[in-house]
This record gives C-alpha cells, structure tokens and sequence, in this order.
C-alpha cells in the first residue's frame, strides 16, 4: 500500500520534471498547458468554432455534396479560418509533425459523434489515402491520425491498408474547383472490395474544402455492391 503511494509521488514528480524540460504547449496559441488541460489551454476551448455539424441534418457540407454523390451524413468538427487557431492546429498536423493533434481531436470528436443517430450505424471508418512516397516523407497520414482517434471515440474499427492512392497528385491549394477535380480524378484504388461490401463507410479528412477528393474517393468507393458512405472532416473551409 505504502509503496504503491510512493511509487504515485514518483511518477508524478517525473512528469513534472518532464514538462518542466519539454513543456506541453497549446495548439492553437502556443501557450503552456497546465497539468490538466489537453491539447488546447481553457481560452483556445473556449473559443474554438466548433461547427456542430454532426448534430444539423442538411448542414453546409451534406448541401455541398448534393448532386455529387450518394451520400447518408456529413460533418466536420471545426471552422478553418486563415490566421485562426484552427489554422494552427493542422499545420502542426500536417507539417510539424504532430501526428497526436489529430489522435485527441478524433478521439474527442469521435465520442460526441458517437452519440448521434444519424452516424450510429457507420461499420467502418476509412481515412483519405496518402500516396505512399507523400506518407514516407511525413512520417505519418494526418487524416489516418484523425482516423484512429475516431476509431477510439466511436468504438468503430479502421480500415487502413484496403483503400490507397495510387498516383501522385500536386498540391491542391492553388487550384480552383475543376482544377482540383481534374487532379484527383482516377488516383485512388480499393486492394479489397470484397471485405467493404455492404458496409457503411464513414470516409474521412483533414480538412474540407472544395469537397473533390472526397467526391472523389466515394465515387469509387460506391462502386462496390451495398455500399453506403457518410463523411467527417476535422475541419471545413469556408462551410
Ligand atoms: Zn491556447
């Protein structure tokens, strides 16, 4: 009993001395945590724009899908606003190698998700692919990140290895619309469709924009028989 005490006094002092050297910092403002806040200080919670997507039928993302492809349900979690927090959260994603930024967001959003009908039934969760070259370079694939803390929160498995890219695609951030389109068309392929049929995909990103390569990615995935595809994104620009 009384070891067991010391042994808690311990490794509370180590973690101490620990963020004393490595102190944990904010995402979004750089500020450092105290002991009990995770990912984001009390302010940057407070005023992260959180859309509430999840719990709006018909909102902006489901509307910007209509006509492209069949689709059950759509969210994100956050708005992406240039010069905002949320910008600086998935650049520390996506180039600073912060591969847990997207665990504990997905982990967090995945739990609020969770308790909503309409995304209840989703079978299994399966990110946008990185090509392979592209996921060397990071380390990592931020949506597949996001993926496993949304598999986390919603007890949903993750499929990783079936659905890949198979072409290198440019940057898509000075693209327009019919550009954007255009470069993703025909670069993704499922290894596997048979351990996907009849299953409710819920096909996830980073960040929404324009909505292509989503677009993109369902309609090859619809391809396969039974399938059925709802949509979650960490972040939506401009929705
Ligand atoms: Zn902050």
């Amino acid at each position: 009993m009384k070891k067991n005490k010391y042994y808690k006094l311990l490794i509370n002092l180590l973690d101490d001395v620990v963020s004393l050297v490595y102190p944990r910092t904010c995402a979004a403002c750089n500020q450092v945590l105290l002991n009990h806040e995770i990912l984001l200080c009390m302010l940057c919670e407070v005023e992260i724009p959180k859309t509430n997507y999840h719990l709006m039928p018909n909102n902006p993302i489901e509307k910007m899908f209509w006509g492209r492809f069949e689709l059950e349900s759509a969210a994100a979690y956050l708005h992406f606003r240039k010069q905002g927090g949320v910008q600086k959260i998935m650049h520390k994603l996506k180039y600073k190698g912060k591969s847990d930024v997207g665990t504990v967001i997905g982990e967090r959003y995945g739990r609020e998700v969770a308790k909503v009908d309409r995304f209840k039934n989703v079978d299994v969760i399966v990110p946008i692919p990185l090509h392979r070259d592209k996921q060397k370079t990071r380390g990592y694939n931020q949506s597949e990140m996001f993926g496993i803390g949304l598999s986390e929160g919603m007890n949903v498995p993750l499929s990783v290895d079936n659905f890949v890219k198979i072409t290198a695609t440019e940057s898509q951030t000075k693209k327009n619309r019919s550009e954007r389109w255009k470069n993703v068309r025909d670069v993704f392929q499922v290894n596997n469709p048979e351990l996907l049929e009849n299953k409710h995909i819920l096909l996830i990103d980073d960040i929404i924009t324009t909505g292509a390569t989503i677009e993109a990615a369902a309609l090859i995935l619809l391809k396969i028989k039974g399938v059925k595809i709802s949509v979650l994104g960490m972040a939506v620009s401009g929705g």
